[in-house]
């Protein structure tokens, strides 16, 4: 459309231009004029289209090449991009495990077992202790009473206390496999296999029988064996001292997931002074460490 409205007023423009001259000069000039003035619009007019076209012409080309090279760019930003996705969708994927793994995965070391004459080591670090659960358990000939390691260990963590104006009483120790077994059944006989199973170990299932455990109790005996022993001063004596003297809370609160018992505050296990630090630290229970939960 404006080519052609260019194309005619152009042609319009020149014949007038064209006509001056000779109606100037003659007075009656109309037809040569007009035949004389037919002849150069059009040579013209054919050059100028030529012109234009050969614009046009370039134009296009310009567009053409402006136009490849946004598709080039485009397409190259599409590959680019699609590229990139496949790097970065994976991602979140891989990281969400390794996160939630991450932050349980290094606190717990893997703790590998020995078993040697029926009884089952844990080791912890480079320290080893006799590990004794629902799952693993002692032959029933196994122990003679409290170890002089334990007994003297027990009797500095007692001396400390009573410095620092606490006492500390022994309500059992030793237990053989002979009066574990008796316990057991009673208080099967008591309260139900299930719930006896909660607080009372079977026969060769026991720490008792390892000769490195004490139930104890403080000035007020009515907490004796009770989860209230944990709101008298002996037991946060001991929840802060034990360690140091290689004892730990064997039934931690809110373990019972782990270890299997009902938690325990009145029963302390002798497993020696590195490993005492290393668990109280922790806040682990020896079953999360030996991996069995
Ligand atoms: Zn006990």
């Amino acid at each position: 459309m404006p080519e052609s409205y260019d194309e005619k007023h152009e042609y319009r423009n020149m014949a007038a231009s064209d006509n001056e001259t000779p109606m100037t000069t003659s007075g009656y000039p109309q037809k040569i004029t007009h035949k004389k003035s037919n002849k150069k619009p059009v040579r013209q007019q054919k050059f100028l289209t030529k012109t234009r076209k050969k614009a046009t012409k370039k134009f296009a080309r310009v567009l053409l090449v402006i136009g490849v090279i946004v598709v080039i760019v485009f397409s190259g930003w599409v590959a680019v991009s699609l590229a990139a996705k496949p790097q970065t969708e994976p991602e979140p994927e891989l990281d969400e495990p390794d996160d939630s793994v991450g932050e349980v995965l290094p606190e717990i070391p893997v703790s590998p077992l020995r078993e040697e004459d029926g009884v089952t080591y844990l080791k912890i670090e480079e320290y080893e202790m006799i590990l004794v659960n629902k799952e693993y358990s002692v032959p029933s000939d196994y122990g003679s009473g409290i170890t002089e390691e334990a007994q003297q260990a027990f009797d500095s963590l007692k001396n400390a206390a009573a410095e620092d104006g606490y006492s500390i009483y022994v309500g059992s120790d030793y237990r053989s496999y002979e009066t574990q077994k008796s316990i057991y059944n009673n208080k099967v006989a008591q309260r139900g296999e299930e719930e006896a199973s909660r607080w009372s170990a079977k026969p060769g299932h026991s720490e008792h029988q390892l000769g490195l455990a004490f139930d104890v109790y403080g000035a007020d005996y009515s907490h004796y064996l009770e989860q209230s022993f944990d709101t008298t001063p002996e037991f946060a004596w001991l929840k802060e001292h034990a360690a140091e003297y290689g004892f730990i809370i064997r039934y931690p609160k809110d373990k019972e997931w782990a270890t299997g018992y009902g938690y325990e505050p009145w029963h302390i296990r002798y497993v020696g002074i590195e490993i005492a630090g290393i668990i109280s630290k922790s806040g682990l229970c020896v079953e999360e460490y030996a991996n069995l939960v």
